[in-house]
């Protein structure tokens, strides 16, 4: 099974991501990403990290099943990320790339994650990014958000070990249907 969770930037996916993995054993698909690796992450574990023309031959050699550019930066997923484990795999993409994914692929169950536009600016500011930027940002949220009936559900992440028990209980029940 391949979940792809997707969401404006800034609701907590990757928070969410690192919960669900502490409760239940997924495994987390690791994209390529040309952008700069920030001081807590790690190479192959996060990202793997790679320039512009590496990601360009890689593109070349038709190694992801999606990529998007997503501000300055590309991100791709390889294609040996799916289906490389027989656990349930997770994806973490943008909208447009997620969009893609579930288009292309109908049996990917796709999860909106989502939060209210107060806690979305708070949490903007708390990461100290200035007035355009996180105006920016909220326009791209509603953007976003003008593909959410594309997802087979959508969360809303309001408290995270709230959000974390409805995603379990999305997971259970799929893997019991
Ligand atoms: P960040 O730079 O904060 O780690 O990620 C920025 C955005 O890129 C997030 O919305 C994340 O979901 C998205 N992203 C991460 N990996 C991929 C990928 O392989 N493909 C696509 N399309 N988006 C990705």
């Amino acid at each position: 099974m391949i979940i792809i969770f997707s969401g404006p930037s800034g609701v907590g996916k990757s928070t969410i991501i690192n919960e669900l993995i502490k409760h239940k054993d997924l495994y987390f698909s690791i994209s390529h990403t040309t952008r700069e690796k920030r001081h807590n992450e790690i190479e192959g574990t996060d990202y793997f990290f790679v320039s512009i023309d590496e990601f360009n031959n890689l593109i070349k050699d038709n190694f992801f099943i999606e990529y998007e550019q997503y501000g300055t930066d590309y991100y791709g997923t390889g294609k040996n990320q799916i289906d490389v484990s027989n656990k349930i795999t997770v994806l973490d993409v943008e909208v447009n790339g997620a969009s893609k994914l579930l288009k292309n692929n109908k049996s990917f169950i796709g999860i909106f994650i989502d939060i209210e536009n107060d806690e979305l600016i708070r949490r903007l500011e708390t990461r100290g990014h200035n007035e355009l930027f996180i105006k920016q940002r909220m326009n791209l949220a509603n953007k976003q958000r003008s593909k959410i009936n594309e997802f087979d559900y959508i969360v809303k992440n309001v408290d995270i070990n709230t959000t974390v028990k409805n995603i379990l209980d999305i997971i259970y029940n799929l893997e019991e249907s």
